[in-house]
């Protein structure tokens, strides 16, 4: 089998929808979640996408087969955002060539923990490394290489605690060049919209008296606050 008909394990396909987080928020997009996640973090809010029967649940798509349904479903929508999970395990060149070849605008979303050969192919991805709530710890070196072969780079950081609001400033230390997102972290089964936008305001008044974030954005999650915490938004 070539790598134009290798299927990708998809574990949902969904829009046109708006783009929740970082730089892109607001933009009408579709979704392309594909299974899979080398972290473990403890908030994550897409478990089912790496969860033990992940491979199970997700459906086995040619890249052809997953350009034709974005193309029956888009209804003039020309981005498509590819997610996890982390979609950087999967090998995407034949997608992301063949959705460029139908004039679709193409983006990711990945912590930046690996760096696949395709990933300068596309147009633009956000790159969400873990603070110190997830869990997880942060490969440094793969950061900066994906960053440095991305063509248009942006970094978001979820800010759940002051450990987290910490690391986000290392972040913008360590990449000044790169537009910074802080994302308020969102406690899954516990904030309601009211405490979302309580937290968002004090983070927001944290950052905007924080003279080391000269140039950042504070957003939460946007189909959050429009939709709830729900699967396909
Ligand atoms: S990297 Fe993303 S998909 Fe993977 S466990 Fe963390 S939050 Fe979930």
């Amino acid at each position: 089998m070539t790598t134009t008909e290798r299927r990708l394990p998809v574990i949902e396909m969904f829009g046109p929808t708006l783009q929740g987080e970082g730089r892109v928020i607001g933009l009408k997009t579709m979704f392309v979640r594909l299974a899979g996640c080398d972290y473990a973090c403890s908030w994550c809010d897409t478990k089912y996408a790496w969860a033990p029967d992940h491979l199970a649940k997700s459906e086995p798509l040619a890249p052809a087969a997953i350009v034709a349904r974005l193309e029956a479903a888009a209804g003039g929508c020309r981005r498509v955002t590819l997610s996890g999970g982390n979609p950087a395990l999967h090998d995407l060149g034949a997608l992301v060539a063949q959705l460029k070849a139908h004039g679709w605008h193409t983006h990711m979303e990945t912590q930046g923990s690996l760096v696949p050969p395709w990933l300068g192919d596309l147009d633009s991805a956000t790159f969400s490394p873990k603070p110190p709530s997830s869990g997880m710890a942060t490969d440094w070196t793969a950061l900066a290489q994906g960053l440095a072969r991305c063509r248009e780079p942006d970094l978001k950081v979820v800010v759940f605690d002051d450990a987290d609001y910490a690391y986000a400033l290392e972040v913008h230390g360590r990449f000044p060049q790169v537009p910074l997102t802080l994302q308020l972290g969102n406690r899954v089964g516990e904030d309601t919209t009211a405490t979302l936008l309580e937290r968002l305001d004090a983070l927001a008044d944290r950052a905007l008296s924080d003279p080391r974030l000269g140039d950042v954005r504070v957003l939460p999650q946007l189909h959050v606050l429009l939709w709830g915490n729900r699967r396909g938004v």
